[in-house]
């Protein structure tokens, strides 16, 4: 497609399905126009992906996932089907500026965090390859909350991405399923089945997920709850307006809100009705395109492949043995055996406090015949392991952790350690009993959103030396590793990354009318708050630093800007306590005119994928300071190392394999290891001792004590400083001598300009690894046992 029929499309979009005329056309309105122009292109190879995999007998991957943090999908689209300068002429005929069109997409924020960009990142993977694939999920009314801070504290507003008119999905009314609730179970005929006495409709909404080079799309479908019937005229007639309206407002709440939060299971009814909502709609969904194309339900392990993104969507085990059982007549160990062979389990977390647990009691009254199964379940499995002393049902909770691994054919961690880990922690016994079920997969992320289009600089100048072709085959960066040595074009890589820190220098002045130094060291830590990932770790160190730096104000340091980005849990009490801890941090040190010029502390509120990719590309340092053994994977990691910023970090998740692969030269390593964690957190006077070691330690902690930060309000912030100096379960007062240590180093490197450089080109050439390609390529040789369907 050539600009000028580009742009006709586009105006013809405009006129007619926008009834808008360009000369009062805003810029939502040449937003709309453009995507509906580009998602034109993208129905015709969604269309035949579809019908390729028909004709192939392909088999399917079912990526089921509570959470899908997408972010804006426009330039993603336009970027994959090579239409960026053709978009960009296009809109400059028409006046417009495409960057400013863009950016006017709002995010779609259905997800928290990792877990929820991970999906996004798969799906974009699994089209990229060609592997015939759905996403299953949510489609949330309102996503992830808005953040602002209000005098440093956290402030929760409803996400509205939906108010907008959301150009990439069809709805597909004739894709429903109803969805029971409650009720009993009877026998009749020899069979047991169950009789809901509430239900709901799950409508389908398709997003097509198109793939680099416009080669494949695959789908995205999101449920959508509605009521069964969905208005009470006869309620309204007699005057009972509310009540006319309840039964579909009672039904949306299932698809209302996104939970916000990732890491503890909050024990709401609300919550395992949503899980069961979306896990039974798209189970019947993949059953029903499995009936209408095989009549024999013993091939459903070879031609359907279900991957539970956590524990969320655990309750497909019980569901789909119920189907099999109970609807097809299948006896029962049979359709445990052939549920078992399409099921496969990613584990994301070894927190306990994030296990998911059900009562007995909410189970058996929301799904009693899937309490049942379960029941059955683990009886089968108990009888076929005598040995067995661990039980899914334990103490009045179903324990999903262990049902998913139960019904699965594989479980994956997400990345080296973290699988280990789950070995000899959470599934140990039923790893001993199922050696071959635990399989690593360590996460990735997609190059074309996260280096290509976050990164046009960067893009164009490793284009320029190795060609396109690393997009789809990242570990051709390689191929730059030996221009480290190049001072010309370590030059260009510096002036790349420099021009990336004006921008968002410029970016913070317009918006958030600070001032930042572009020749300062950007140091950023953006993820959720969560005293694992211990931003109250950097926050100390600044505080250490900010008193240093007076103590010698004419020393010769080394200027740095502090980057935070990151929501709490609304419910997170300590986390939102190290939000209003950084805020007011930032407050002292930025107006401070002897350390300013050498030390601020800039906390851009919401951050989202769009901030992400924004921030990214300008980092100098990545903040990966997480107690070891608690991160199970981390992908902001992986961002920034093929971004060249330098990585701080611990021996915690992926950042092992970072480490091992740019070299521990080109990469700051501090801390303790996962097993002296263990070691030191038996002794009780850990924190007492590490602060009786360190005296700087000391004086920062004394500092929020006694209300440096708070205006002498010494109250304030006493029960971080208490925390710290007593429990302090992640270790933050045992780390951070070492983590000072490794922050001096980088400085020290900083300061030498070419070094630094040298460092970050290799960091870029040596973290090609770290593709979702490469991690979906992985999953279906190991996992899945499937494969493209692209020639
Ligand atoms: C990548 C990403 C994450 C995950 O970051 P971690 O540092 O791995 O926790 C979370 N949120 C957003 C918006 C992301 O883009």
């Amino acid at each position: 497609m050539t600009a000028p029929e580009l742009r006709d499309a586009i105006l013809r979009h405009l006129t007619y399905s926008l009834g808008k005329d360009a000369g009062t056309a805003t810029v939502y309105d040449w937003r709309l126009a453009l995507s509906y122009a580009v998602r034109d292109r993208i129905v015709d190879p969604w269309f035949a992906s579809t019908k390729a995999a028909y004709a192939k007998q392909s088999k399917r991957v079912y990526y089921l996932s509570m959470e899908f943090l997408i972010g804006r999908l426009l330039e993603d689209a336009i970027v994959n089907i090579g239409l960026l300068d053709e978009a960009g002429e296009a809109m400059n005929a028409l006046g417009q500026d495409l960057t400013t069109v863009m950016l006017d997409e709002p995010d779609a924020a259905l997800g928290n965090g990792g877990l929820g960009r991970l999906a996004a990142c798969f799906l974009e993977s699994l089209s990229t390859i060609g592997t015939p694939a759905y996403g299953y999920g949510i489609r949330y009314e309102h996503g992830l909350f808005k953040q602002s801070f209000f005098e440093g504290r956290q402030q929760e507003a409803p996400e509205e991405w939906l108010q907008q008119v959301h150009t990439w999905e069809f709805e597909r009314p004739e894709a429903a399923f109803q969805i029971g609730f409650g009720g009993s179970v009877k026998e009749q005929g020899g069979r047991m089945l169950w009789s809901p006495d509430e239900a709901v409709v799950a409508t389908a909404h398709d997003t097509p997920i198109i793939g680099w080079r416009g080669r494949w799309a695959n789908t995205l479908r999101l449920w959508e709850a509605r009521a069964v019937h969905g208005f009470d005229l006869g309620a309204f007639n007699r005057g009972d307006y509310f009540g006319a309206a309840e039964p579909e407002a009672s039904a949306r709440t299932i698809s209302r809100v996104l939970y916000p939060d990732d890491t503890t299971e909050d024990g709401k009814r609300l919550r395992l009705k949503q899980e069961y909502f979306f896990t039974a709609a798209s189970l019947r969904d993949v059953v029903r395109r499995f009936d209408s194309e095989y009549d024999d339900l013993s091939l459903l392990p070879q031609k359907v492949a279900i991957q539970l993104n956590d524990t969320h969507p655990a309750i497909a085990g019980p569901e789909l043995v119920r189907i099999l059982h109970d609807e097809k007549g299948m006896a029962l160990d049979t359709a445990i055996e052939t549920a078992r062979g399409c099921l496969n389990y990613t584990n994301h977390t070894l927190l306990p406090e994030a296990l998911e647990r059900w009562s007995e009691g909410l189970m058996g009254d929301l799904l009693p015949r899937h309490m049942d199964l379960i029941r059955k379940i683990d009886e089968v499995h108990a009888k076929e392991y005598p040995a067995r002393t661990v039980a899914m049902v334990e103490n009045g909770d179903v324990k999903m952790g262990e049902l998913a691994f139960t019904m699965a054919s594989h479980v994956n961690g997400v990345s080296a350690l973290h699988t280990e880990l789950m070995k000899e922690t959470v599934f140990q016994e039923l790893h001993a009993l199922h050696p071959e079920r635990i399989v690593n997969q360590t996460n990735g992320v997609t190059p074309r959103r996260w280096v290509l289009s976050a990164n046009p600089r960067l893009s164009s100048l490793v284009s320029g030396k190795i060609g396109m072709n690393w997009v789809d085959d990242l570990e051709q960066l390689k191929e730059l590793e030996p221009l480290a040595e190049d001072s010309g074009f370590r030059g260009d890589y510096d002036t790349a990354k420099r021009s990336n820190k004006a921008e968002l220098s410029n970016w913070f002045a317009k918006t958030h009318g600070v001032k930042l130094d572009p020749e300062a060291m950007f140091d950023v830590q953006i993820k959720r708050i969560h005293e694992y990932k211990r931003q109250h770790l950097n926050i100390l160190e600044a505080i250490a630093l900010w008193q240093e730096i007076h103590d010698d104000p004419n020393g010769d340091w080394t200027p740095r800007v502090k980057i935070f980005g990151g929501k709490a849990a609304p419910g997170y009490y300590f986390a939102k306590e190290i939000i209003y801890l950084i805020n007011s941090v930032a407050e002292v040190l930025n107006n401070d005119p002897v350390t300013s010029k050498y030390l601020k502390v800039v906390y851009p509120p919401n951050y989202n994928v769009s901030l992400a990719e924004q921030l990214i590309p300008a980092a100098d340092l990545s903040e990966q300071i997480s107690t070891a053994g608690k991160e199970a994977s981390g992908t902001g990691n992986m961002k920034f190392a093929l971004n060249g910023a330098l990585t701080i970090g611990t021996l915690d998740g992926a950042n092992v394999e970072i480490c091992d692969l740019v070299g521990p030269d080109n990469f700051f390593l501090f801390g303790m290891t996962e097993p002296q964690v263990v070691a030191r957190r038996a002794d009780p006077e850990h924190a007492a001792n590490a602060i009786a070691a360190d005296p700087r330690l000391a004086r920062a902690i004394e500092a929020i004590r006694n209300g440096a930060f708070s205006g002498g309000d010494a109250e304030r912030f006493k029960p971080i400083a208490d925390d710290l100096s007593g429990k302090d379960y992640f270790l933050v007062c045992s780390d951070f001598t070492d983590y000072w240590r490794a922050q001096r180093e980088v400085d020290a490197a900083y300061r030498d300009s070419d070094t630094w450089t040298r460092m970050a080109v290799l960091n870029t050439a040596r973290s090609g690894w770290f593709s979702s390609d490469r991690t979906i390529r992985g999953y279906m040789s190991d996992v899945w046992r499937a494969s493209s369907a692209l020639a």
